[in-house]
């Protein structure tokens, strides 16, 4: 059985904190995610000492560490919000969000990188997320900014890997700076992975657009929607218009070792078959063909 895939699901903290971990443990599952506050909440109570305690001495006895962990933050945040009132209480947000990772002992925070509403271009658009992730990783000092590609939908920002390059290249601590690609989100926004061969393709082309050493986690879903729809739609693996092929190959292939590999997959009730289905195939041999 291979140890190196960190593999999980986006756990519910409802309860608190340490019951994520819990929740992750009672999956088997040798990674997680979750909210550290309500997402679709502006406002959370500050964490209290006993939380972050609790917290870490919970996340050492489960033996979770921060590399196996990947904090997603709250759905209401815009980092490119053409309203200057409405872009401020983003950048706010965004930055108690990292340093909420920060006292939890986390070293990741993942995040969608917003929207232009139509009122900005999306080069402007870009920019402005940049600048958001350099004021924010400024006024933090453990936190690794993670930013989510897309599917595209409305005029969600970051569906294609030359738009997270164009971000990362505009970051000024690039040891700070990583992204998370979602298998669902690749695939809406035109990255075929129905087969060995377009997976090779797929990742080929991201290694030479954005390199793996950006690659700081995975969200592992099927699609409803067809490739190229730009239509956010997770499934359960194997079940949507992706397949077993990709989740399979990916599991293969040692360039997805050491990070927090996630499923956000519809049905909660699969999530413990679908670990340790792929724990099974990260056990057979590496056979991927690499450049
Ligand atoms: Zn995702
Ligand atoms: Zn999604």
């Amino acid at each position: 059985m291979s140890d190196k895939k960190f593999i999980g699901a986006h756990v519910s903290a409802t309860g608190g904190l340490n019951k994520a971990i819990i929740r992750a443990h009672a999956l088997q599952a040798t990674a997680f995610a979750m909210f550290t506050k309500n997402p679709r909440q502006w406002k959370a109570a500050a964490l209290t000492q006993n939380t972050i305690e609790s917290f870490r001495a919970t996340c050492a006895e489960y033996h979770y560490t921060k590399e196996q962990i990947l904090p997603h933050n709250s759905y209401l945040i815009n980092l490119s919000h053409p309203i200057k009132d409405e872009f401020e209480k983003s950048l706010a947000a965004f930055i108690d969000e990292m340093h909420r990772c920060e006292q939890l002992g986390l070293s990741l925070l993942n995040f969608h990188p917003g929207c232009h509403l139509q009122q900005i271009n999306e080069y402007t658009s870009l920019t402005r997320i940049a600048e958001s992730i350099n004021v924010a990783l400024e006024k933090t000092t453990s936190i690794t900014a993670v930013i989510e590609n897309t599917a595209g939908q409305g005029s969600h920002m970051g569906f294609s890997f030359e738009q997270l390059a164009e971000i990362i290249r505009q970051i000024d601590d690039k040891n700070r700076i990583g992204v998370c690609i979602d298998t669902c989100h690749a695939f809406a926004a035109g990255y075929d992975l129905r087969t060995e061969q377009s997976c090779v393709a797929t990742f080929n082309d991201f290694a030479d657009t954005i390199g793996f050493k950006y690659l700081r986690g995975l969200h592992l879903n099927d699609a409803q929607r067809s490739c190229g729809s730009r239509v956010d739609r997770h499934q359960s693996l194997g079940e949507g218009k992706i397949g077993y092929t990709a989740f399979a190959w990916i599991m293969a292939d040692k360039r997805f070792d050491g990070i927090p590999i996630i499923l956000e997959t519809i049905n909660p009730a699969l999530w413990s078959q679908e670990i340790a289905w792929l724990k099974t195939m990260a056990a057979s041999l590496d056979t991927t063909t690499t450049k």
